[in-house]
């Protein structure tokens, strides 16, 4: 499916790669640690800071620059040669590798692995199914007997596991928060703005069903509550998976690509 593809370019050029591991080991020696990113998880901001790194080296080390723009004059591959390979980048969003996917009450293993699966394909994370937990007494909202989403976020932000950088709960049960002057609205799902932590619900996926499965709408608000937690907002775009449903699912089943606007915020397009 085209919306699910991975975009178009995964791999960082490879000087820039490179770059941050040769300028910290000229600026700081080979002691020093690392104070701007990693070589194997580099950021805009490192490479930039690496070129001028590089240029102070220069000063000092002519031999460090020349290898540090490219080939010697021989026409050997110089940088190759002196710098080991970098890690690829684990996943398409710099930063983050790893997504848990956290069931809260019994969920089955179709959806869980559904949610894992969308994840996976679109920002290319890795993914990790936790054991399930029960869901907290204290989301449990007594008037409309549904749980509040943003307590469940509460409940889900103090148990990132260890190595992972986001958490996803999942639950079957019908979820709700404030919106505007409603007081406890229903939603598919809610997340932080940008945050660590997101909760999805199956709930309102399985209502009035037609052209779009249930599990295919909840493979797109995963990706719309993790898409919050990386910093997207709302997305005016009709069918861009950051529109907002307004807790209808069948807004949901429009949704089906991230345009370029979000793209460009991920910093997938030039
Ligand atoms: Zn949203
Ligand atoms: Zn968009």
């Amino acid at each position: 499916m085209r919306a699910m593809s991975p975009p178009g370019r995964l791999r960082r050029p490879r000087f820039l790669v490179a770059l941050p591991a040769l300028a910290l080991s000229l600026a700081c020696g080979p002691s020093s640690s690392p104070v701007v990113g990693t070589p194997d998880r580099p950021t805009g901001a490192a490479a930039e800071v690496s070129v001028a790194a590089v240029a102070d080296a220069a000063a000092a080390s002519g031999v460090a620059a020349e290898a540090a723009v490219g080939p010697s004059d021989a026409g050997e591959p110089a940088v190759e040669a002196e710098v080991e390979a970098p890690e690829p980048p684990c996943s398409h969003v710099p930063g983050v590798c790893c997504v848990a996917v956290q069931p809260l009450g019994p969920v089955p293993d179709e959806e869980l692995q559904a949610v894992a699966d969308a994840l996976r394909e679109l920002y290319g994370f890795e993914t990790r199914i936790l054991e399930q937990l029960d869901l907290p007494e204290e989301a449990w909202y007594e008037p409309r007997r549904r749980y509040r989403a943003e307590r469940l976020l509460d409940f889900l932000a103090g148990r990132l596991p260890e190595g992972c950088d986001r958490i996803v709960g999942l639950t079957v049960k019908d979820i709700s928060t404030t919106k505007g002057e409603i007081e406890d609205w229903g939603i598919l799902g809610l997340a932080e703005l940008p945050g660590t932590a997101c909760v999805l619900s199956t709930f309102r996926c399985r209502r009035r069903v037609r052209d779009v499965p249930a599990v295919e709408r909840l493979r797109r608000v995963a990706v719309h509550e993790v898409g919050h937690t990386l910093g997207l907002p709302h997305c005016p775009t009709y069918g861009c998976f950051m529109e907002d449903a307004g807790g209808k699912a069948e807004t949901i089943d429009r949704e089906t690509f991230l345009c370029d606007v979000c793209r460009e915020r991920l910093g997938w397009l030039e």
